[in-house]
């Protein structure tokens, strides 16, 4: 019986490395999206995450997330479990706040039988800003009626700073921390 959500009225956690781990490598997802960028005359070496800021003003936006969420979907359905997936169902609402495309994080949520113990599901395209911003996590809570007595499980300092931002508790993955 987990202990989680004990003092909190509802809890989110991160997606990859905290509940699954995607099957995805992310030098082939960069690689890609450079070659999409190439094709349409935009030669770069930026990151996958400059990209996507990147794409909003040369129009290739949808382009983009369509290349990303592929992989992604697929990595999902190869996905393995991660720490906090044994933890579920909660007793309490429960959210995803997750840097992949939603669709992603359903597929992954699916793939382990763990949809129906996950009430919202914000992804990186669900809204337009993304951890370390607020925003996600706020959109989660919203939809899970929740207010500032709730925590977020995370396994990356952006998790962490998103939380912060939100006005909420934070609870790394494992022991540790980064
Ligand atoms: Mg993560």
């Amino acid at each position: 019986m987990t202990t989680r959500e004990q003092g909190y009225d509802a809890v989110v956690y991160d997606l990859d490395g905290t509940l699954v781990d995607l099957a995805v490598s992310w030098d082939t997802v960069t690689s890609d999206a450079r070659e999409l960028f190439a094709a349409h005359g935009h030669e770069t070496d930026d990151s996958l995450w400059q990209l996507l800021d990147t794409a909003r003003e040369v129009g290739l936006q949808t382009e983009l997330e369509t290349v990303i969420a592929d992989h992604e979907r697929a990595g999902a359905r190869a996905s393995t479990t991660a720490p906090c997936a044994t933890e579920l169902p909660l007793a309490v609402p429960t959210g995803v706040c997750s840097l992949n495309s939603e669709s992603a994080c359903r597929v992954a949520l699916n793939t382990h039988d763990t949809a129906g113990a996950v009430d919202a599901v914000v992804g990186r395209d669900t809204v337009p800003e993304r951890k370390p911003e607020p925003e996600p996590l706020v959109e989660t809570l919203d939809r899970l009626d929740a207010g500032s007595r709730a925590v977020f499980v995370g396994d990356s300092r952006r998790d962490a700073v998103a939380a912060e931002r939100a006005g909420v508790d934070f609870e790394w993955v494992g022991a540790e921390g980064p």
